[in-house]
């Protein structure tokens, strides 16, 4: 039986006077949520992912963890009618062990590490404007750090229906340490320099807290938030017999949704909520309970018209790209309507700007420009490529290397549990 044995900080940064950031740590499961959105959404959103996560009880499946993404997924946009929470999001990353692997699941550009022979090895993908353009080979990795649009991911927690979670799975060898973190720590420091971290402190939570502190130090434009996990074996035979397999499996569940289903879903769910009539009873009894009814499912019609209203995308109209208010595929009998032009021909349109017309993110206005913006980027003509760099470069020798931590933590001593920040946190723990 493996076990997470881990450490987790956060921090607001140097820049933001609020933290939207939320890490989670329990026997069962590691995340960290980068919430995003107004004021009070940001935060909200990314307490409620968590939160959803932290209520998992293990040993977990990999059907049941996506299936609590899903939950955390649809948890936010109940809330998002409050007109406060409106366009808020999450990004989400966390992992467990299911029988012998690990599995990461991934939504929008938190990441997850593994530490490999001193070496950082990145085991997500990012769902990032920027990632886009550097797998296109338009940005560099370096440039994507500083671009002004680092901040925009294309896939996150509360924009639609149903969301595309990737998953990757892999061996899971006692001893292994892991780094789930928000774009405040990578954005901020080299990969050699966490792996150089990683590989010095041998308490997880030492290493999360200095990670953190190295971003400050560093200027930390962003919220930071670091999860270090390392693997623990019960049985230390198991681990010395076991082989070392490090393949990585990706996977997405599910498949991308035809567009217009997620609406349809969302509405049937309102009209559903409604009680249902239970059968054949005297006339005039009824009559408070069909009034009630009638009064429950005005409230539900009414608030699915809102719902559909409250939402922009950007859609292509007649050969012309257009931000269309409504959602994909109409709502009852509300079909969606233009409520802007551009001067973007959807046939000028590459390939990959046409994938983001496919299923395109629904949420508020803002977020419809940005995609607009996004796909301007796009078409823009592309810079001479300046030395990509994909990896990083091999990590020096951790100057004081991690001692066996089986040796050095008493049995029993350390569970994850005392190792966490109260998880989930309302208020967040800040540097201290
Ligand atoms: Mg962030």
């Amino acid at each position: 039986m493996i076990r997470l044995e881990g450490g987790a900080h956060t921090s607001p940064g140097q820049v933001r006077s609020e933290n939207q950031d939320r890490p989670v740590l329990t026997a069962w499961i590691a995340g960290v949520a980068d919430g995003m959105g107004g004021h009070r959404g940001g935060e909200t959103a990314a307490q409620l992912a968590v939160g959803e996560l932290a209520m998992l009880d293990g040993p977990l499946t990999v059907d049941g963890l996506v299936a609590a993404v899903q939950a955390a997924n649809d948890r936010i946009l109940s809330q998002a009618d409050d007109p406060s929470l409106r366009g808020m999001g999450t990004t989400l990353v966390a992992m467990t062990v299911v029988d012998d692997d690990v599995v990461v699941v991934n939504v929008g550009d938190s990441r997850g590490y593994r530490l490999v022979e001193g070496g950082l090895e990145q085991l997500t993908e990012d769902h990032s404007l920027v990632e886009d353009l550097v797998r296109q080979g338009r940005l560099s990795a370096e440039e994507a750090k500083n671009h002004p649009q680092r901040n925009i991911v294309t896939r996150a927690l509360g924009i639609g229906g149903q969301v595309q979670v990737d998953v990757f799975r892999t061996a899971a060898h006692p001893g292994d340490r892991y780094l789930l973190c928000s774009d405040g720590l990578f954005n901020e420091i080299e990969a050699d320099q966490i792996a150089l971290e990683l590989g010095r402190w041998s308490d997880p939570r030492e290493a999360a807290r200095e990670l953190v502190r190295l971003a400050n130090a560093a200027g930390a434009r962003d919220n930071v938030t670091c999860v270090v996990v390392d693997l623990r074996a019960d049985d230390d035979t198991m681990a010395a017999a076991a082989a070392v397999d490090r393949s990585v499996r990706p996977e997405t569940f599910p498949g991308p949704a035809p567009a217009g289903v997620a609406g349809r879903e969302s509405s049937e769910r309102s009209a559903s909520s409604r009680p249902e009539p239970r059968g054949r009873a005297v006339p005039w009894a009824v009559v408070p309970y069909v009034l009630g009814v009638l009064a429950i499912a005005g409230v539900a019609i009414g608030g699915t018209i809102w719902w559909g209203r409250a939402a922009y995308f950007v859609g292509a109209e007649d050969g012309e790209v257009v931000i269309f208010r409504g959602r994909p595929g109409g709502v009852l009998w509300m079909d969606p309507t233009i409520v802007q032009h551009t001067d973007i021909e959807y046939d000028d349109l590459t390939g990959a700007s046409k994938e983001r017309l496919v299923d395109p993110p629904v949420g508020s206005r803002d977020q419809a420009e940005q995609v607009l913006e996004a796909l301007r980027i796009d078409e823009a003509p592309a810079d001479p490529i300046e030395g990509v760099t994909s990896s990083a470069p091999p990590a020096a020798r951790p100057s004081r290397p991690r001692s066996p931590a089986a040796a050095a933590v008493p049995p029993g001593a350390t569970t994850s549990a005392p190792a966490t920040t109260p998880t989930p946190t309302p208020d967040p723990a800040t540097e201290g």
